[in-house]
């Protein structure tokens, strides 16, 4: 990015995320837009120094704090590229009369699909297995048997415990109801389920941690989900549990998990998010047999990022027009957490 660039541009991105063709081109005419490529919202503060045309900034993960808002005075709006939006400072964005976006639902069946295909590796040791044969053991002593911890469990008539019932959550809810399972949700935001039968009974906080084979998260990062998986909820799971992770790492007490990860009393987690990102090969997680992990990648699909573009560009042209989006977030303190 030239330092000129950034003074004629419109709408600024952040970082670097998939944006199709057809939605540049959409972006183009509004004004332009560059690629700011930051490391951190320092980095972006510095990129934005004296870029008074910038009406839109896009982030997937790079904060946009204060310090990022004292640059850009004229900036009209701030669109979150996917669902979460924990790394947008809502309350200085309200201050300075900057309307905050998301792309809602865009990305909730790429996480669906993955939430499946992760927790079924997880249960079925199918990341182990193609270790196993790519290292030689398939054959390597009996020809005839294989060794006894390729024994796996199904989801059929498991209960299944989703926290979270939104976009991903509910979709989440539908296929597990392909495979037969029981399911149990805790939102206690989430609107009664228009489906009938609804796709997942609801529950309160205590019954789906005591009952719950398998449990899923699905919230968002807030001050009131921040841990809520800890060493007193895990303790009071069911002996062998299954857990997986795909919406925010600090959603989960990491050092409790793992302790409870290494006496066993969980069988296993699968975990897509993290804490801090990214983690090093060497994570505590990685030396565990009964934990499968991937880097943040459960909405990455080409479907997602053809969907997302087409929100981004769909939104910067409303906000550029003087319109509301429709995935607006609702400023703080106006409705629920
Ligand atoms: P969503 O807003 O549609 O759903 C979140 C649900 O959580 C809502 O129904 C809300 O009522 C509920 N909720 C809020 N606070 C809660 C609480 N304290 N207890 C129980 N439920 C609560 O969002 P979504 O599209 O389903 O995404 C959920 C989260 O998944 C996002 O916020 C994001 O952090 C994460 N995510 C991760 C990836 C990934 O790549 N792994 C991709 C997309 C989203």
């Amino acid at each position: 990015m030239g330092d000129k660039e950034i003074l004629k541009a419109a709408v600024v991105f952040a970082d670097r995320f998939f944006m199709s063709a057809e939605a540049l081109a959409a972006i183009r005419p509004l004004g332009g837009f560059v690629w700011a490529d930051a490391t951190d919202d320092q980095d972006l503060a510095k990129k934005l120094e004296g870029a008074s045309n910038v009406q839109v900034l896009v982030s997937e993960y790079i904060p946009v704090t204060a310090r990022v808002y004292k640059k850009v005075q004229g900036l009209k709006g701030v669109i979150a590229y996917g669902a979460g939006y924990d790394h947008i400072d809502l309350t200085g964005a309200a201050r300075q009369g900057v309307i905050v976006c998301n792309c809602r639902g865009e990305n909730a069946q790429a996480v669906a699909e993955f939430t499946f295909g992760i927790l079924l590796c997880l249960m079925r040791k199918i990341h182990l297995a193609d270790r196993y044969i790519r290292e030689g053991g398939w054959g390597r002593t009996d020809p005839a048997s294989l060794p006894d911890w390729v024994a796996g469990a199904e989801l059929k008539g498991k209960t299944l415990g989703i926290i979270g019932l939104g976009q991903i959550g509910y979709r989440v809810a539908r296929i597990a109801r392909g495979f037969g399972m029981r399911n149990l949700a805790y939102d206690p935001f989430a609107l009664p389920p228009e489906v009938n039968p609804p796709a997942a009974e609801k529950t309160t906080w205590e019954q789906l941690i005591q009952e719950a084979d398998i449990i899923t998260l699905h919230v968002p990062l807030t001050p009131a989900t921040e841990k809520m998986i800890n060493s007193q909820t895990l303790e009071r799971m069911k002996p062998g549990i299954w857990l997986v992770n795909t919406s925010r790492g600090r959603v989960i007490d990491e050092p409790a998990l793992l302790e409870a990860l290494k006496k066993k009393r969980i069988a296993g987690a699968a975990l897509d998010v993290f804490a801090r990102e990214p983690i090093s090969g060497d994570h505590p997680f990685a030396k565990l047999e009964n934990v499968i992990l991937s880097p943040h990648l459960g909405a990455i699909t080409q479907e997602a990022g053809e969907r997302l573009s087409a929100s981004v560009a769909r939104q910067v042209r409303e906000i550029l027009e003087g319109q509301t989006p429709e995935c607006v977030i609702p400023q703080p303190g106006s409705v629920r957490p």
